[in-house]
């Protein structure tokens, strides 16, 4: 079986025109434009990439982008006021303080002093608690896009047995709730987990958030399994040329896609989707802060 490739960049594509579509509507219909305001604080290049790329697309998305660039020496005091203002701001409905932080900033401190229903990233203490106990809640983008793809590929994800390896905050946790919600029957595996390859072959959905190149190869995988993979990992490519690099997800992509029955690349795959959520979380927490339904087919 060689399997269907799952493309993440048309994928988003297509999520980002529906948020653009659902944004033209709240425009004409009700004047209300969704901003999303976004905070960097230091130097970090790959953040400063991601800072502009999200900037950049909620723009085209048609709602309203506030980039807030701090110096690194910025304190805890100064970015909290900062957070302050922006929850009172109500031309802001979405807060997303770009992580990593400088270590001398607390990141959980800063995280929970964020408006929970602007807290489009859903890493607030209170939208982890309510996704946990299935209410309305902001869902983490990144196990969001995963969603959204299984729930396209397989209908009804109802009675699958998924398989999540990985138990972070930001991936592994959320997307193993995510999969419980819509009725899988879900094993989180992790550094210590025993016999981990027969616990992957078992599983109907596999979703790789391990950050470790290429360890998921076919002796992991069952045939016909869908595999997610959120890996990405910078490796050397010297058939590039010297010093050259290239991306790898946390799958072995050749080998995987001889037993899967659909998978993710790298890159090309739950990548592109992670930014496209930020903007479908932006839009819903502008509905939500006016009342008004939320877009179909983008919330959890
Ligand atoms: P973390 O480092 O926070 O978590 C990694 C998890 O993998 C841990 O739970 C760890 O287990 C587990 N793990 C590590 N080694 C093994 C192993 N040998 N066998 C089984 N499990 C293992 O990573 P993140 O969740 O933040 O990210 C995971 C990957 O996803 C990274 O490559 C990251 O770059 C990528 N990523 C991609 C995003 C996207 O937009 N596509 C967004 C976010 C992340 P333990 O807890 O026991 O240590």
């Amino acid at each position: 079986m060689v399997a269907k490739i799952i493309d993440g960049k048309v994928f988003a594509a297509g999520i980002r025109e529906q948020v653009a579509s659902h944004v033209e509507r709240l425009k004409a219909d009700h004047g209300i434009s969704p901003g999303l305001a976004v905070v960097l604080v230091g130097e970090d290049p790959a953040s400063q990439v991601y800072v502009r790329s999200k900037g950049r697309q909620t723009v085209e998305a048609g709602m309203t982008s506030f980039e807030h660039k701090l110096d690194a020496t910025t304190t805890e005091a100064e970015l909290l006021e900062l957070i302050a203002a922006l929850n009172a701001d109500p031309a802001v409905h979405g807060i997303l303080v770009q992580l990593p932080l400088p270590a001398h900033l607390d990141e959980a401190l800063v995280i929970n002093a964020i408006d929970p229903d602007k807290d489009v990233d859903g890493f607030h203490i209170l939208n982890v608690g309510r996704l946990a106990t299935g209410q309305k809640s902001m869902v983490p983008c990144t196990p969001l896009g995963c969603l959204m793809m299984l729930r396209d590929h397989h209908g009804s994800l109802s009675g699958l047995n998924a398989v999540v390896v990985g138990r972070s905050n930001i991936v592994g946790k959320p997307m193993a709730q995510l999969l419980l919600r819509d009725s899988c029957t879900v094993t989180i595996a992790h550094s210590r987990t025993r016999n981990i390859q027969d616990i992957c072959r078992r599983a109907d959905i596999l979703v790789a958030a391990v950050g470790r190149p290429e360890m998921i190869d076919s002796a992991w995988i069952g045939p016909g399994a869908t595999v997610l993979d959120v890996g990405i990992n910078r490796i050397p490519a010297p058939e590039k040329g010297a010093g050259k690099t290239r991306l790898v997800g946390d799958v072995d992509f050749a080998s995987a896609r001889e037993v899967a029955g659909a998978i993710t690349p790298v890159p090309g795959g739950v990548g592109p989707m992670t930014i496209a959520c930020l903007l479908a979380n932006t839009l819903t927490a502008a509905c939500r802060a006016h009342g008004l339904d939320e877009p179909e087919g983008l919330t959890a």
